[in-house]
């Protein structure tokens, strides 16, 4: 099944037509095969308008929420970034495509082997994966120049400000279970971080010591 016809309506229709216009991210999202992340009885929606369950009470986020995500951090290729919320490696895979390196965790083992296999059969070598509470960052890694974190937390665990880079972007939503902002965090020449709401937004939420507890 050759799915880049649905995967340039999807662009076109979801991404496009919604405002992002950096033409890399659009690039990216036309390239990454986004059927390969999903189980194969869903692979006929993997270019639908939404997210879809990946097991575990896990989804894969939305097209549009990873373009719109994935555009706010403006990445130009010389980035180190760290993803938290691995799940089926999606995400991960954009941003491969348009960081240097990219540091991402998980806390559920089950999804790393699946999101490895994936990116390995699509030739993204500049990613590490690690199993772990990822509230907690990766200090060893640090410090980034980019963070996107695809889970909702209630607020920002104090690790990630530590580690972003001055000049550095955050990417997360915050909020309550149900409901979430995102926030995008720059941090700014003089040591201060610049805050900024950007949509409302629903993701799963982020469990772990810094995150909510496990429910
Ligand atoms: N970007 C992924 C989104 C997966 S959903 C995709 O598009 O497929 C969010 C993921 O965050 C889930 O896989 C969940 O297990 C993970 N997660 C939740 N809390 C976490 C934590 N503290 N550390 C690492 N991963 C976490």
């Amino acid at each position: 099944m050759d799915y880049s016809i649905a995967r340039r309506r999807m662009v076109e229709q979801q991404i496009v037509a919604r405002g992002i216009t950096d033409q890399r991210v659009l690039d990216a999202m036309l390239t990454v095969p986004r059927h390969l992340f999903v189980e194969a009885g869903l692979q006929s929606h993997a270019y639908s308008d939404g997210s879809l369950p990946i097991g575990e009470k896990q989804t894969i986020s939305q097209p549009y929420i990873v373009a719109f995500m994935t555009a706010a951090l403006g990445l130009q290729g010389t980035e180190r970034v760290l993803e938290i919320g691995t799940g089926s490696g999606y995400q991960t895979a954009i941003l491969a495509k348009l960081a240097k390196r990219v540091y991402s965790i998980e806390r559920i083992g089950a999804f790393v082997g699946r999101a490895r296999k994936v990116l390995d059969q699509l030739q993204l070598s500049n990613i590490n994966i690690k199993i772990a509470d990822g509230t907690m960052g990766w200090r060893q890694q640090s410090p980034f120049a980019a963070i996107l974190v695809a889970a909702g937390s209630p607020d920002v665990p104090a690790e990630y400000l530590d580690q972003l880079e001055v000049g550095g972007t955050l990417i997360m939503p915050v909020g309550d279970k149900e409901q979430q902002n995102l926030l995008r965090i720059v941090h700014q020449s003089d040591g201060s971080f610049k805050r900024e709401q950007l949509l409302g937004c629903r993701f799963v939420p982020l469990i772990g010591e810094q995150g909510w507890q496990v429910d």
